[in-house]
């Protein structure tokens, strides 16, 4: 390939506070009846007036402090004007300039800002028309800007399977892409390698919208990639435009180009006071912060010396990690106790901790009968089985497992499976020689 990829990230997130972002509707929109989840101010209604959702504000920082964000000490929220039949007051309440959160990083890659704005309804598309559900509208959503700094596909899953784990750890958003409460977007263009890194941007860059997987994001840049080095090739430059992605027909459209791009009238909001970031917000946000991933990761590493697979597997969900520290306090069989909750789901099995260390013990103090003493008892079968045993010479192999209870019964239970199955097999067989 002649060209790398800059890609850039706008990531939306749901907060999962109780309320809509200016008024008391509830936050939570998911499965109600179109339109009951409304009020005078998420409708958009003349004369009702907004107050901002703290909780809300507090989540943002929130994240923005575990991403290592400058937090702004005054910021407030700025009117985006676009019309759209799903958006009643014909702007966004949005943010712009000093947007709660500054800078950070993650994984290495740079984020431009956090910023908090409100959500738009549904249009809901029937046969003959469209319908509108408001119930979505003004709930509070997180948008995450990052630098157009991935320049490949792989970059790009990681950072934002982080950026989900690190929002469900700090207990902001559920980032159930099934349900919306985590939509990407991507923007796309080629560059040459002059222009990587920091030398200057390709001047288009396509944006990839409306994604609501990270499979169909993977596609989606993969196929907008060949399309435009597809372009390039022809001495084309890609036109500026957000294009969606067709999953049955694995290609991009346009839906819209540079021509009809908005020009958002953006002015602040003056149904709303700025918000003041008092420092003792910030004092008690940082005092509550949770052990991140990556910091688990290194701690599980150093402490419990545990392969990095199943390390990776139990951070990916802070319950089963939790369920792993609450069995290890109990028992230092630190692999035993990761490879039953990896592979065999015990956490599942035993949903209280102490059962499994339970477990644990009785399997590591299971005292097995050794080779010999095993050896012995199977000739002592054998003998007194003559039957069974030309059952078994005869083809009928079927036998064998009586054949093991009878060599498990006379060891009174303390056989180890294996080595009986083992040993009975290579007696019989030479026997037969
Ligand atoms: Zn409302």
């Amino acid at each position: 390939m002649k060209y790398t990829p800059i890609i850039g990230l706008e990531v939306h997130i749901e907060p999962n506070t109780k309320s809509k972002m200016f008024c008391g509707c509830s936050q939570d929109h998911f499965g109600k009846k179109p339109n009951t989840n409304t009020c005078p101010i998420c409708l958009g209604l003349p004369g009702a007036l907004p107050y901002a959702n703290k909780e809300a504000i507090k989540k943002t920082i929130l994240l923005g402090l575990a991403l290592g964000s400058e937090i702004s000490k005054s910021s407030r929220f700025y009117r985006k004007h676009y019309f759209y039949p799903d958006l009643p007051k014909s702007y966004q309440t949005s943010q712009k300039e000093n947007p709660f959160c500054i800078g950070g990083e993650l994984l290495g890659k740079k984020i431009n800002h956090i910023h908090l704005e409100e959500d738009a309804g549904k249009l809901i598309h029937a046969d003959d028309g469209s319908l509108i559900d408001f119930n979505r509208s003004g709930c509070a959503l997180i948008e995450l800007v990052t630098e157009p700094v991935f320049h490949s596909i792989d970059e790009v899953l990681k950072f934002l399977k982080e950026l989900q784990l690190i929002a469900r750890y700090l207990d902001i958003s559920s980032c159930d892409m099934e349900k919306g409460t985590m939509r990407l977007e991507a923007n796309v263009s080629l560059g040459t390698r002059q222009q990587v890194p920091g030398n200057g941007l390709p001047d288009y860059k396509v944006e990839l919208k409306n994604i609501n997987s990270f499979r169909f994001l993977e596609k989606a840049i993969e196929v907008e990639i060949r399309r435009q080095e597809l372009e390039l090739s022809k001495g084309r430059e890609p036109i500026q435009e957000t294009r969606g992605y067709d999953e049955a027909k694995k290609t991009t459209f346009s839906q819209r180009s540079k021509e009809e791009a908005h020009d958002y009238r953006y002015f602040p909001e003056a149904d709303l006071p700025p918000v003041v970031i008092d420092r003792s917000i910030i004092l008690d946000l940082r005092s509550k912060m949770v052990e991140l991933p990556q910091q688990k990761r290194e701690r599980f590493e150093e402490q419990y010396k545990i392969s990095k697979e199943f390390i990776e597997i139990l951070v990916s969900d802070k319950k089963r990690a939790d369920y792993f520290e609450e069995v290890a306090k109990l028992d230092s069989n630190y692999k035993t106790i990761a490879d039953l909750i990896v592979n065999k789901r015990f956490d599942q099995k035993y949903p209280e901790p102490a059962g499994l260390a339970r477990e644990i013990y009785n399997l590591s103090h299971m005292q097995y009968a050794t080779d010999t003493e095993t050896a012995e008892i199977i000739s002592k079968v054998i003998a007194g089985n003559t039957d069974i045993v030309t059952k078994y010479n005869n083809g009928q192999t079927q036998v064998l497992g009586f054949l093991i209870g009878q060599v498990q019964k006379l060891l009174k239970g303390t056989g180890n499976p294996k080595l009986i199955s083992r040993l009975l097999i290579e007696k019989l067989e030479n026997d037969q020689k």
